[in-house]
């Protein structure tokens, strides 16, 4: 065999096995199913390269309606675990009952949901999915809790690597809390309160830090408000002297530019960080956090 022959072959073998070593079904690493990008990014962050994540919901997709292909249900059925926010994706919630997945961290039952905290009712949403608030992931100190269970998740699901999971959670847990007390101390002493995001993403961040959000849609962001709806939205916004209208990434601005328009108003980003695109403002769920509290801190005037 001539040495280059031989090198080309060593060469191709090097590629096939590292190929293999990626490819989730072919390796031995537990695969974590998720339903949209902040629990990525925890599972990522915790996992580490002991764990494929797999989101059933792709980059630049609005989660809340996201359906589910044949095939994700099957990776649902296989996960060795699934993190799973019910309330979120109707589809996922259906399918959870259906394929009973071997090992469920579900969401509701670490971090209590309740019914659009931080929010001033404006009426009627026409929402149908209207109950429960899933967007625990938008306050920092509710995601601490996600972090630590799903860290003792996967310590009982690959004991052999529970140390990296403790330790890597550990790093995460300590950037959130970080990031808690930015957000604390950069939203203490606000002249204006109220906030105007696109949809009813921001209660638990607003009941946290003491705002009040008053969205234009309700919890999903693909339902139109009504007339009176947005009638409401126009007047609140008046009366607690609100300037910014904000708009986010994955969803039309066209409401919110209207509003806006109006008023005679300011648009900007908050971004419920359902996904990560080119268009986010960072690369990261902390990134974009960051960028939301700064948005935050301009429309409202915060010291
Ligand atoms: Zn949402």
């Amino acid at each position: 065999m001539s040495r280059l022959l031989r090198y080309l072959l060593t060469v191709a073998v090097i590629v096939l096995t590292g190929c293999t070593a990626i490819a989730p079904s072919q390796d031995n690493r537990p695969v974590v199913v998720v339903g949209l990008y902040p629990f990525q990014w925890a599972a990522q962050s915790v996992g580490g390269d002991d764990v494929v994540v797999v989101s059933l919901t792709q980059p630049g997709a609005d989660p809340h309606d996201a359906e589910l292909s044949a095939t994700q249900v099957k990776q649902l059925a296989n996960a060795d675990l699934v993190v799973f926010l019910p309330g979120m994706q109707a589809a996922t919630d259906k399918a959870i009952v259906n394929t009973v997945p071997k090992r469920l961290l579900n969401v509701a039952d670490v971090v209590q949901l309740s019914a659009l905290p931080g929010t001033k009712q404006v009426g009627a949403v026409g929402d149908p999915s209207s109950g429960l608030d899933p967007h625990v992931w938008l306050d920092p100190a509710r995601m601490v809790a996600i972090v630590s269970a799903l860290s003792q998740e996967l310590a009982q699901v690959d004991p052999a690597h529970a140390a990296g999971y403790s330790s890597r959670a550990a790093t995460v847990i300590a950037d959130l809390q970080r990031l808690d007390t930015e957000y604390a101390t950069g939203l203490a002493q606000c002249e204006i309160v109220t906030f105007v995001p696109s949809h009813a993403a921001f209660g638990y961040l607003a009941q946290r830090y003491g705002l009040i959000q008053v969205p234009i849609s309700g919890l999903a962001p693909d339902i139109e408000p009504s007339p009176a709806r947005l009638a409401n939205v126009r007047r609140i916004a008046q009366e607690t002297s609100v300037n910014t209208i904000f708009f986010e990434t994955l969803s039309s601005p066209a409401l919110a530019e209207t509003l806006a328009d109006d008023l005679g108003l300011l648009t900007s980003v908050l971004d419920p960080i359902e996904g990560i695109t080119d268009a986010s403002a960072a690369s990261d769920y902390l990134g974009v956090m960051r960028a939301n509290l700064q948005a935050l801190r301009e429309a409202n005037n915060c010291r």
